[in-house]
């Protein structure tokens, strides 16, 4: 093995016990001197979100659709059974064009406007328990996805990888455009206010943070789910992630959380 070689399984390996998988959220901040320039997604966002890193996003509200707000145009994919809630996007069920579906901005970040009104509830009912929470990323357009996956797979190539290897390790930490829940609208990744203080990184540990609690216990109150738990990680393909959560609704919140399932297992019993 020559040390390029040994370089990039080292790095490789550092990452993995850094790093947490948001899918999507691309938390890689691990390598230290690898240029990360998507990590402000993920990291300590507050700061730098409103610079021209957010700008792509930002700038990219969905055109304002038609009066009439319960149009069945919003609904997308082919595996959603006709609940707007329930609709389902991963890398078996990805998307090829934007969403149409009207934006809002919650805790300075975008999400569907029709989730708008549960996620600033759950935010103040944290709030009036003592628990401080933070939203770190809401909508994702398809294009930002595309430039967090082409970002991973340039890092990757840095150590040494091919391209195509560099792929493969890429969608690893990085939904490829197109499979990302963030494109919803309908998910939100939410950590503790002081959470950068202790951690540069998402790691699994939020779970043990008070406001990790917190939202695992509270969240199907306000409709939402922790959408890729961590005995689910086989059937959605996303490492655990206490942070991120997605809204269904609390009538199907409730019954995911009390039957232990996640979204795709749901699904698959209502087909
Ligand atoms: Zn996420």
């Amino acid at each position: 093995m020559n040390w390029k070689k040994l370089l990039a399984a080292l790095a490789a390996a550092w990452m993995l016990l850094l790093a947490v998988g948001c899918g999507d959220d691309a938390p890689v901040s691990g390598e230290g001197s690898v240029a990360v320039p998507d990590s402000s997604e993920s990291a300590a966002e507050p700061s730098s979100g409103a610079s021209s890193e957010a700008a792509p996003e930002e700038s990219q509200s969905a055109p304002p659709q038609g009066e009439d707000p319960a149009d069945p145009a919003s609904a997308p994919p082919a595996s959603d059974p006709g609940d707007w809630r329930l609709v389902l996007v991963n890398k078996e069920h990805p998307i090829d064009k934007e969403l149409d579906i009207t934006l809002e901005e919650v805790g300075g970040y975008k999400v569907d406007t029709r989730i708008a009104g549960p996620l600033r509830d759950m935010l103040a009912a944290a709030k009036k328990d003592g628990f401080s929470l933070t939203i770190i990323s809401g909508y994702r357009t398809l294009e930002r996805s595309r430039i967090l996956y082409e970002n991973k797979i340039k890092e990757y190539e840095n150590l040494g990888y091919s391209n195509a290897d560099a792929r493969v390790q890429a969608a690893r930490w990085v939904a490829p455009p197109g499979t990302s829940e963030h494109h919803t609208g309908l998910a939100a990744d939410i950590v503790s206010a002081g959470y950068y203080n202790k951690y540069t990184d998402l790691v699994e540990a939020f779970e043990d943070e008070p406001e990790g609690r917190w939202l695992a216990a509270n969240a199907p109150r306000f409709g939402f789910i922790l959408r890729f738990p961590k005995d689910k990680e086989d059937i959605t393909g996303i490492n655990y992630e206490p942070w991120h959560f997605r809204y269904v609704g609390e009538e199907h919140a409730a019954a995911i959380t009390e039957a232990g399932l996640c979204l795709e297992e749901y699904l698959a019993g209502k087909a």
